[in-house]
C-alpha cells in the first residue's frame, strides 16, 4: 500500500509525490531504484528529495489517495546481486591491492567502481577477482545488523561512517570478509550471486581506476553474447579463439602492405596516363581531365603537365593547378552551380550535382575573364 499526497504533470510525465513508499530510489548510495506499478500507473523512476520525499516517475495520471503497488521482484533480485557484489569486489581490491573504493554506481547494462589506484595491472585484477568469486563460492550468508553509532564504529568497517549517518546504522557484515554501512538492496548469502566479472576498466578522474562488472544473470549474459561474437568471428577468420589475435594482426599487415601497394600502383599509373588525358584549350590555358580511381586522380595532381587538372573522385570534382588559382575558381563555380567546396590557390574540391559539361563551362567562362 502507498499514499499518494500529490500529482503533478510535467512535460507529459506524471509525478507521483509520497512521505514514504515502498520503491527505493534511483541513485540512492549508487543503487539502481525499484520498478513496478502503484495502481494502474507504471513507475518509470523514483527520485528522493532533500525534502526527504519520494517523487515516483509515471506512465499515466492516478489520482492522489491509497493504492496497491507491485515492485518487479526480478529486478529487485538483479540489483542485490550487483550491489553485494560490489561489497565483495571491493573489499577484494582493498585486501589484493590496499585499493580503496572512492564511488559506485550500478547502471542498467553494467556497474562500476572507482578505485583509488592510478594503474590496475592484469595481475591485480586477476588476484582480486579470484578472491571475489571465492567468497561467492563459499556460500557465505549476508548479514543485516542494525546497530547505534558507537556500536558500528567498533565493526572494523570498510569505509569510515559519513558524519550524515543518524544513530542508527545498517551493517552489511560477510562474515569476516567485509563490514560496511550501506542501505541498500543484498542477497542472503554470498552463492546467489554465482558469478562475478569484471568486463573492463580504464583511468578516470585523474589518479582513479574505473572498473565495470557484471555479476549474475548478467555476467551469464555477457558471456553468452561473447561466446557468439567470439564463434561468428572464429568462423569469418577461419582460426581458433587462441590465435585470433594473430590472425588479426596479419590480416591488418597486409591490408597496410596492400594499400601502399595501391599507392605505388597508381604513382606509376599517372606517371603515363598524364599525357594521355582528355585536355581541353580555354583561351589561353589547358585544362586536362579524369574520372576514374580516387587513389589515381590523387596521384595525377603530382604529375599532370596541363595548366589545371579536373578530377572526379567520390569526394567530388578535385581541382589542382599550376597557374590557376583554385581557391577563386571554386568560388566563381560556387556562384553559378549548386555545391560545397574550397581549397588553395594549387588545389581544392568541389562537391556538386552538376555534370561535366556544366562543370567545363563555367569553369571556360572563369578562364576568360581572369
Ligand atoms: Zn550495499
Amino acid at each position: 500500500m502507498i499514499k499518494i499526497k500529490r500529482v503533478y504533470e510535467e512535460n507529459g510525465k506524471f509525478f507521483a509525490v509520497s512521505d514514504q513508499s515502498p520503491f527505493y530510489p534511483d541513485g540512492k548510495g549508487g543503487q539502481l531504484g525499484d520498478r513496478g506499478k502503484i495502481g494502474p500507473a507504471n513507475v518509470l523512476n523514483v527520485q528522493e528529495t532533500s525534502e526527504h520525499e519520494i517523487v515516483h516517475i509515471l506512465d499515466r495520471f492516478i489520482e492522489p489517495g491509497e493504492y496497491d503497488c507491485v515492485i518487479d521482484q526480478l529486478r529487485q533480485k538483479d540489483i542485490a546481486t550487483q550491489h553485494t557484489a560490489q561489497h565483495i569486489l571491493s573489499a577484494s581490491f582493498l585486501k589484493v591491492a590496499q585499493a580503496g573504493t572512492v564511488s559506485f554506481h550500478m547502471g542498467e547494462e553494467s556497474s562500476t567502481i572507482d578505485l583509488d589506484m592510478p594503474q590496475l595491472t592484469i595481475e591485480t585484477l586477476k588476484a582480486s577477482e579470484e578472491l571475489a568469486n571465492e567468497i561467492v563460492r563459499k556460500c557465505v550468508d549476508v548479514e543485516i545488523l542494525q546497530l547505534d553509532r558507537e556500536e558500528a564504529e567498533k565493526m572494523n568497517l570498510r569505509k569510515a561512517l559519513s558524519e550524515k549517518v543518524a544513530d542508527l546504522v545498517r551493517i552489511v557484515k560477510i562474515d569476516d570478509f567485509d563490514t560496511s554501512a550501506c542501505g541498500g538492496y543484498h542477497v542472503k548469502n554470498t552463492g546467489e550471486i554465482g558469478v562475478i566479472k569484471v568486463v573492463s576498466w580504464e583511468k578516470t578522474k585523474g589518479s582513479l581506476t574505473r572498473v565495470y562488472f557484471l555479476a549474475g544473470n548478467r555476467a551469464v549474459k555477457d558471456y553468452n553474447k561473447k561466446v557468439l561474437v567470439l564463434r561468428e568471428l572464429s568462423k569469418l577468420l577461419t582460426s581458433s579463439i587462441d590465435q585470433m589475435q594473430d590472425r588479426i594482426e596479419g590480416l591488418l599487415n597486409k591490408i597496410k602492405d596492400q594499400a601502399s601497394l595501391i599507392k605505388s600502383l597508381s604513382e606509376e599509373l599517372a606517371k603515363v596516363l598524364h599525357e594521355k588525358l582528355e585536355t581541353h584549350r580555354f583561351k589561353g590555358y589547358t585544362v586536362s581531365t579524369y574520372e576514374g580511381l580516387d587513389e589515381v586522380a590523387y596521384s595525377l595532381t603530382k604529375y599532370f603537365q596541363t595548366d589545371l587538372l579536373i578530377c572526379k573522385t567520390s569526394e567530388g570534382y578535385l581541382f589542382a593547378s599550376k597557374g590557376i588559382d583554385c581557391s577563386k575558381l571554386i568560388e566563381a563555380l560556387k556562384k553559378e552551380l549548386p555545391g560545397t567546396g574550397g581549397g588553395g590557390a594549387r588545389r581544392g574540391t568541389f562537391k556538386t550535382t552538376a555534370s561535366w559539361k556544366e562543370l567545363l563551362l563555367t569553369t571556360e567562362k572563369f578562364l576568360e575573364v581572369i
